[in-house]
């Protein structure tokens, strides 16, 4: 336990430091992006040099993506405003309906509720994006994601009433090797295509709301497939205000 206490704290420091690092960097960053752009629109540039800046971009866009997965705690607003998760999730899944009908998904909707509650909408979107995300990097062409939002009660504390969000997917499933490492930020089975940051980000985000996130997941032949589950209490007050100190500069969203 100790030594885990250790480690954690030490990921905490690592998380803030990285956020100050990605917060100070992301300025730059956007000036470069907007310079190689108006560079390629230039007339008369060599063919070789389209070519450098298209790939000058992509790096650029992996950094973005990193950033984004990293700070995107974006707060729109100074403080929650009442909002329909619903609205939120089906936002997130049309940024990635390219990527749905490309793979030949099925995407089952299940919606008990509108959801609505007192929420910091980029949050959640943010947190919807990554599990929406993972769970169709999962799964194989003409596989199925569901999801989900109902009533629930918190299972460790009945006397909490609010909602529970689902992303369920008939991916590859998560293997226990796997499994114990997914609180780690950075840990990615995606090689160059992960950064580790989502999963992470996703949990602190819900448990500033004072909720919590919760995995099911299979490996077994035919029947594998993983469910990530959000609890969101509604009748917050959400600790989510207080934490917010810190990182409140790095929120503040253009
Ligand atoms: P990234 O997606 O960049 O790898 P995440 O934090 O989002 O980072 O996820 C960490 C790891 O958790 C992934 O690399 C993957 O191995 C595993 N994972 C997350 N969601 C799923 C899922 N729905 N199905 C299978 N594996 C998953
Ligand atoms: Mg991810």
């Amino acid at each position: 336990w100790a030594r885990s206490l250790r480690e954690n704290q030490k990921l905490i420091i690592l998380g803030r430091v990285t956020a100050s690092i990605v917060h100070e960097i992301n300025n730059p960053l956007e000036s470069i992006t907007n310079l190689l752009f108006l560079l390629q629109e230039e007339p008369g540039l060599p063919e070789k040099a389209h070519l450098y800046l298209t790939m000058a971009q992509q790096e650029l866009n992996r950094v973005a993506q990193i950033s984004r997965q990293t700070l995107n705690f974006s707060r729109e607003t100074s403080t929650p405003i009442k909002s329909q998760l619903d609205d939120l999730l089906e936002e997130v899944l049309s940024l990635y309906s390219r990527r749905i009908t490309e793979k030949k998904l099925t995407i089952v909707r299940r919606f008990e509720t509108h959801g609505s509650t007192n929420v910091y909408p980029g949050e959640m979107r943010q947190v919807f994006s990554n599990l929406v995300a993972n769970a169709i990097e999962a799964t194989a062409a003409e596989g199925r994601i569901e999801v989900r939002i109902r009533a629930a009660r918190k299972w460790s504390d009945p006397k909490v009433s609010g909602l529970r969000i689902t992303v369920a997917d008939t991916g590859t499933g998560i293997p226990l090797t796997v499994r114990r490492r997914l609180g780690e930020p950075f840990f990615t089975t995606k090689g160059q295509q992960g950064t580790g940051l989502g999963l992470w980000v996703s949990q602190s985000i819900v448990e500033r709301y004072g909720g919590s996130v919760q995995l099911r997941s299979s490996i077994v032949p035919e029947h594998h497939g993983t469910v990530f589950s959000i609890f969101l209490p509604t009748n917050l007050r959400p600790s989510a205000v207080s934490h917010q100190g810190e990182f409140e500069q790095a929120r503040r969203v253009n």
